[in-house]
């Protein structure tokens, strides 16, 4: 990363004495170990810190330290305001209505917009949590324990337990730097990536018993009735997507989930290989080339129609291409 774009983001949060960090709407692991890890670190540097997550603390990440702290909208005034994990505006929500753009961008999207005023953003991490835990300590913030505890869990989840294609040497040296504050990296693994509430297996069996599979496609949906009816509490897909990109000899799996009548969320995962953030940048979203997402306007028929012949004309292309 360019070397006067860290060293104006360590300025700035040197100076500032008042801080607002906000991270992504459906908050998933990256986006609360990178807050906390930001925020933690920033109240042991003596400045006063609020931590959003517009839609709240999903229940399995309690037992990080701080997380108690996250409230769901900002209340003060601010000298700083920095987002993280956070592609585009659209991803921030409704945290900043009412405040000026953010300050600093922190992210590690390649379908990134840049902007904010600084934007510190580099793909090859990660995670955000790992630009985060390389950059704090070189700007001259000590991490203190719990913060280490939250970027390693961002480290963790985003890219599935060490085990997605981009994960790199680096990320393997500055887990490990993370893991010398003695964090229990079993508890993390549990609490993320292992443990599942019984209504979201519950809310899994309705979106699986919907599987279809096409043209080295596997797709399901998931409903707000599928959600009522197995008492699943969050919007998202409860990570069926995981479950699914597992099928073998499958190019792409899609989730669609219902966020109101007229609003889809879609999740894509490729093989390596594929650029899925491009097919989810036309609709608006973005992401990595292995995992992207996006918000998308029409009723669940409408928009499976589009995104699956956005997807189909990316796979042919690609087998055009090779
Ligand atoms: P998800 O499918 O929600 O797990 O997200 C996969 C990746 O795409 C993550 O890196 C997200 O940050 C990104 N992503 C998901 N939804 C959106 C969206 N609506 N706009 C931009 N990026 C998104
Ligand atoms: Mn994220
Ligand atoms: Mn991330």
């Amino acid at each position: 990363m360019n070397e006067a774009l860290l060293s104006a983001a360590a300025q700035e949060l040197k100076a500032a004495r008042n801080v607002l960090i906000c991270a992504h709407i459906r908050p998933d692991g990256d986006a609360i170990g990178s807050l906390l890890g930001l925020g933690l670190t920033m109240q042991a540097a003596g400045k006063r810190v609020e931590m959003v997550l517009v839609d709240g603390l999903p229940t399995s990440y309690k037992f990080l330290s701080g997380t108690e702290q996250i409230v769901n909208r900002p209340s003060g005034v601010f000298d700083l305001i920095v987002t993280v994990d956070c592609s585009d505006t659209s991803r921030i929500g409704s945290a900043l209505d009412g405040y000026r753009a953010p300050d600093i961008n922190i992210d590690h999207h390649i379908t990134n917009e840049y902007f904010a005023k600084i934007n510190l953003v580099d793909d090859t991490y990660v995670a955000t949590s790992e630009i985060l835990a390389d950059f704090l300590p070189q700007a001259g913030f000590a991490l203190t324990q719990p913060a280490a505890a939250a970027l390693l869990t961002g480290i963790v989840t985003d890219t599935l337990g060490f085990r997605t294609a981009n994960m790199t040497a680096r990320a393997f040296r500055v887990a490990a730097n993370l893991l010398e504050f003695e964090i229990d990296l079993p508890e993390i693994f549990d609490k993320t990536l292992i443990q599942r509430t019984f209504e979201a297996v519950e809310y899994w069996a309705s979106g699986l018993a919907r599987l279809r599979k096409d043209d080295g496609i596997v797709w399901t949906s998931l409903t707000i009735q599928d959600r009522k009816e197995a008492k699943y509490p969050g919007r998202d897909d409860a990570d069926l997507i995981n479950i699914l990109s597992g099928i073998s000899e499958i190019d792409i799996a899609i989730v669609f989930v219902e966020q109101n009548p007229h609003r889809i969320k879609v999740s894509w995962r490729a093989r390596s290989g594929l650029d899925v953030s491009q097919v989810a940048l036309g609709f608006g979203g973005g992401g990595h080339p292995a995992a992207a997402g996006a918000d998308i306007r029409g009723t669940l028929p409408e928009v499976q129609e589009q995104v699956l012949a956005a997807t189909i004309a990316l796979l042919r292309e690609h087998s055009y291409a090779s």
